[in-house]
């Protein structure tokens, strides 16, 4: 019997995710179909009855539905449970078990831009949604002592902060207003930056000033691409990393969930940056064209070495 994985969210006219899955199922001999299935919050319920059948390997789950399921299956695993987030599904008879692999995708990233230094301790989270939820536990959970999470609106923030209550028990997790200020002195005591958010993802913005940011800062940008806080941060000495590794290993341990078998990364990486080349986008949403073309070739680990014109737009 052939298989099915579905990709659930709202849009997903497009998916880079589709790209890299069907290339490994099919590289590793695995009967299987990747379906993009755009479903609307009130189709949810159905969809998650449908997907219980013998020919579902299992599904991912994306923007805007991350939370959203979280009622919808029948068991979490530890990361789901913590993040209150799910985007893998794999079954277990006719239950269904909702896993956050982006939990693992965010580690892979923060090691290779951590790279050969000690762990650090204390980072900024800029945002509060379903991507910042991983990346805090991520955090959480490598041991940081102190994170700070600003958002546009306090209240999300908060309620992240209030979400992670008894897991950060033993550390400080605090939400703070989104004020320049703020950020800016907060920054001087932190070694991590992670922007979560979704400014720079559709249009060439910042979240943050370029003339806060110091040269001792890690900054990875959870977009797939070399945004502006990207290119600002190199230039100002930072080490920086795009999106790109952690959107390849949370499909890589989805792809591991459903089939039990290792993921074949390097096809699935050039399966991503073909994808992007010819024009695709992420389930994420990150953008694709001419502008990601150049910002997939420049994919990884990068510092203000990499000189000013990698800071141009147009190089991006
Ligand atoms: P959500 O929609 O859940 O959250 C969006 C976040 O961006 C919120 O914190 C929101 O703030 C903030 N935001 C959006 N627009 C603005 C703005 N104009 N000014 C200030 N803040 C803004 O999305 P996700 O958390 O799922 O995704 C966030 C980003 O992370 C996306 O760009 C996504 O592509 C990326 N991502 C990448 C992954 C990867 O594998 N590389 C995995 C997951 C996410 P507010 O709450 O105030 O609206």
């Amino acid at each position: 019997m052939s298989r099915r994985v579905v990709l659930i969210g709202h849009p997903v006219a497009h998916s880079l995710s589709g790209a890299m899955q069907q290339a490994a199922f099919d590289a590793q001999g695995i009967d299987a179909t990747y379906e993009l299935w755009d479903r609307t919050p009130l189709q949810l319920p159905d969809t998650f009855n449908e997907i219980r059948a013998d020919d579902f390997l299992g599904a991912n789950v994306t923007i805007p539905h991350k939370e959203r399921v979280v009622p919808l299956v029948d068991r979490l695993t530890e990361e789901a449970h913590a993040t209150g987030a799910v985007n893998t599904i794999t079954r277990e008879g006719r239950r269904l078990v909702g896993h956050n692999t982006d939990v693992p995708g965010f580690k892979v990233a923060l090691d290779k831009l951590v790279g050969r230094q000690k762990m650090p301790r204390n980072a900024i989270v800029l945002g509060a949604g379903g991507g910042a939820r991983a990346v805090v536990f991520g955090l959480i959970t490598e041991g940081f002592q102190r994170i700070v999470v600003f958002n546009r609106h306090l209240h999300r923030a908060e309620g992240l902060v209030k979400f992670f209550g008894r897991t950060a028990a033993h550390m400080e997790l605090r939400a703070m207003p989104w004020h320049e200020s703020i950020i800016e002195a907060e920054l001087a005591k932190t070694k991590v930056l992670v922007n979560a958010t979704s400014i720079g993802l559709t249009s060439d913005e910042s979240p943050i000033p370029a003339d806060i940011l110091l040269p001792e800062l890690l900054v990875l940008d959870l977009i797939y691409n070399r945004t502006r806080l990207l290119r600002e941060a190199a230039a100002a000495g930072c080490e920086v990393l795009d999106g790109e590794l952690m959107l390849l290993h949370q499909g890589a341990a989805a792809f591991t969930l459903w089939t039990g078998q290792p993921a074949p990364l390097e096809l699935m990486q050039s399966k991503l940056k073909e994808a992007r080349a010819g024009g695709l986008r992420s389930a994420e949403g990150e953008p694709a064209g001419p502008h990601a073309e150049v910002a997939a070739g420049m994919a990884g680990v990068s510092t203000a070495a990499d000189g000013p014109d990698s800071a141009s737009p147009d190089a991006g």
